[in-house]
């Protein structure tokens, strides 16, 4: 049998399940990063690795609807990522019906060419006269076929599983089997930067900035090259965070420089944009 590989995102309201759902799939390890606050405007990645093939797991930053350029911003990104992967599983919470959040997420994701799963998580809160009444209400409203789970029991999680690698494309395994991420690198270095941005300016700043690590790649003598971008919600914040001539900008980089330095055990290039 030839491996199948590909990604996957788990989109769907808040609450739904879906971190409960890819804990369940790769197992208690992303646990330990989506406990965190702000892992939402960042991709994770995690891995499931088995017989058939190799699952990797991209968390978008979640699409749901903008109130302000940061939130745009981000919608752009959840778009963007959602376009390159090989099939999105959209969740529904089975123990209410269809809503406008789910509406929402519906007309936005027709347009894409992806691959779409549904599945109907919280089932273990039905009964089967109101299950049959749910599986309807999602099948008439996405216009697809609902596939009932228990996110949090494991219940069907293997039939789930049948169906995505049937969706799947052949491919290579991408990834170790016990290796999770190379995104987490990303999302750390991240923020530690931020953190940098929160210590050194003390103002109301952190809370509009979101830190997103452009690239990661080797250059010569093993000296890693990063490239983050800073995005701010207001203008002024942008002036506050490059300052004098720059010299804020700079201390941000150096201080972040070192204890990315102390984290990965290898010689840094930081280049961080504003
Ligand atoms: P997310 O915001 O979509 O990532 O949702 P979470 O995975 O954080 O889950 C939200 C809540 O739903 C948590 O309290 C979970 O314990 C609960 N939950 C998730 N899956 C199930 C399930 O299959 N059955 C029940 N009864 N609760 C679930
Ligand atoms: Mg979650």
């Amino acid at each position: 049998m030839k491996s199948k590989s590909g990604f996957i995102s788990v989109i769907g309201r808040p609450n739904v399940g879906k971190s409960t759902l890819i804990n369940k799939i790769v197992g208690e390890k992303v646990n330990i990063i989506s406990a965190k606050p702000q892992t939402t405007r960042n991709k994770i990645n995690a891995i499931y690795t088995e017989e058939r093939g190799q699952i990797i797991f991209i968390d978008t930053p979640g699409i749901h609807r903008a109130r302000n350029e940061l939130d745009k911003y981000m919608l752009k990104q959840a778009y963007e990522s959602l376009k390159e992967i090989d099939l999105i599983i959209f969740m529904v919470d089975g123990t209410s019906p269809f809503g406008g959040g789910d509406r929402f997420i519906n007309e936005q994701i027709k347009s894409l060419d992806t691959a779409v799963i549904v599945v109907m998580n919280k089932i273990d809160k039905l009964n089967s006269k109101l299950l049959q009444d749910r599986l309807e209400n999602y099948k008439k409203n996405t216009g697809r076929e609902v596939i009932p789970i228990a996110a949090a029991t494991g219940k069907n999680i293997s039939n789930l599983l049948d169906e995505v690698f049937a969706h799947l494309p052949e491919g290579p395994q991408y990834y170790p089997s016990d290796m999770f991420t190379d995104q987490i690198e990303r999302f750390i270095v991240a923020e530690l930067i931020r953190e940098k941005i929160f210590n050194l300016t003390r103002e109301e700043i952190p809370y509009g900035v979101a830190v997103l690590v452009e690239e990661m790649k080797e250059r010569d003598k093993g000296k890693l090259l990063i490239r983050a971008n800073i995005y701010v919600e207001k203008k002024s914040h942008k002036g506050m965070i490059i300052g004098k001539k720059g010299s804020m900008l700079k201390e941000i980089g150096k201080r972040s420089r070192r204890d990315i330095e102390k984290l990965l055990q290898t010689e840094v290039y930081l280049d961080l944009w504003v």
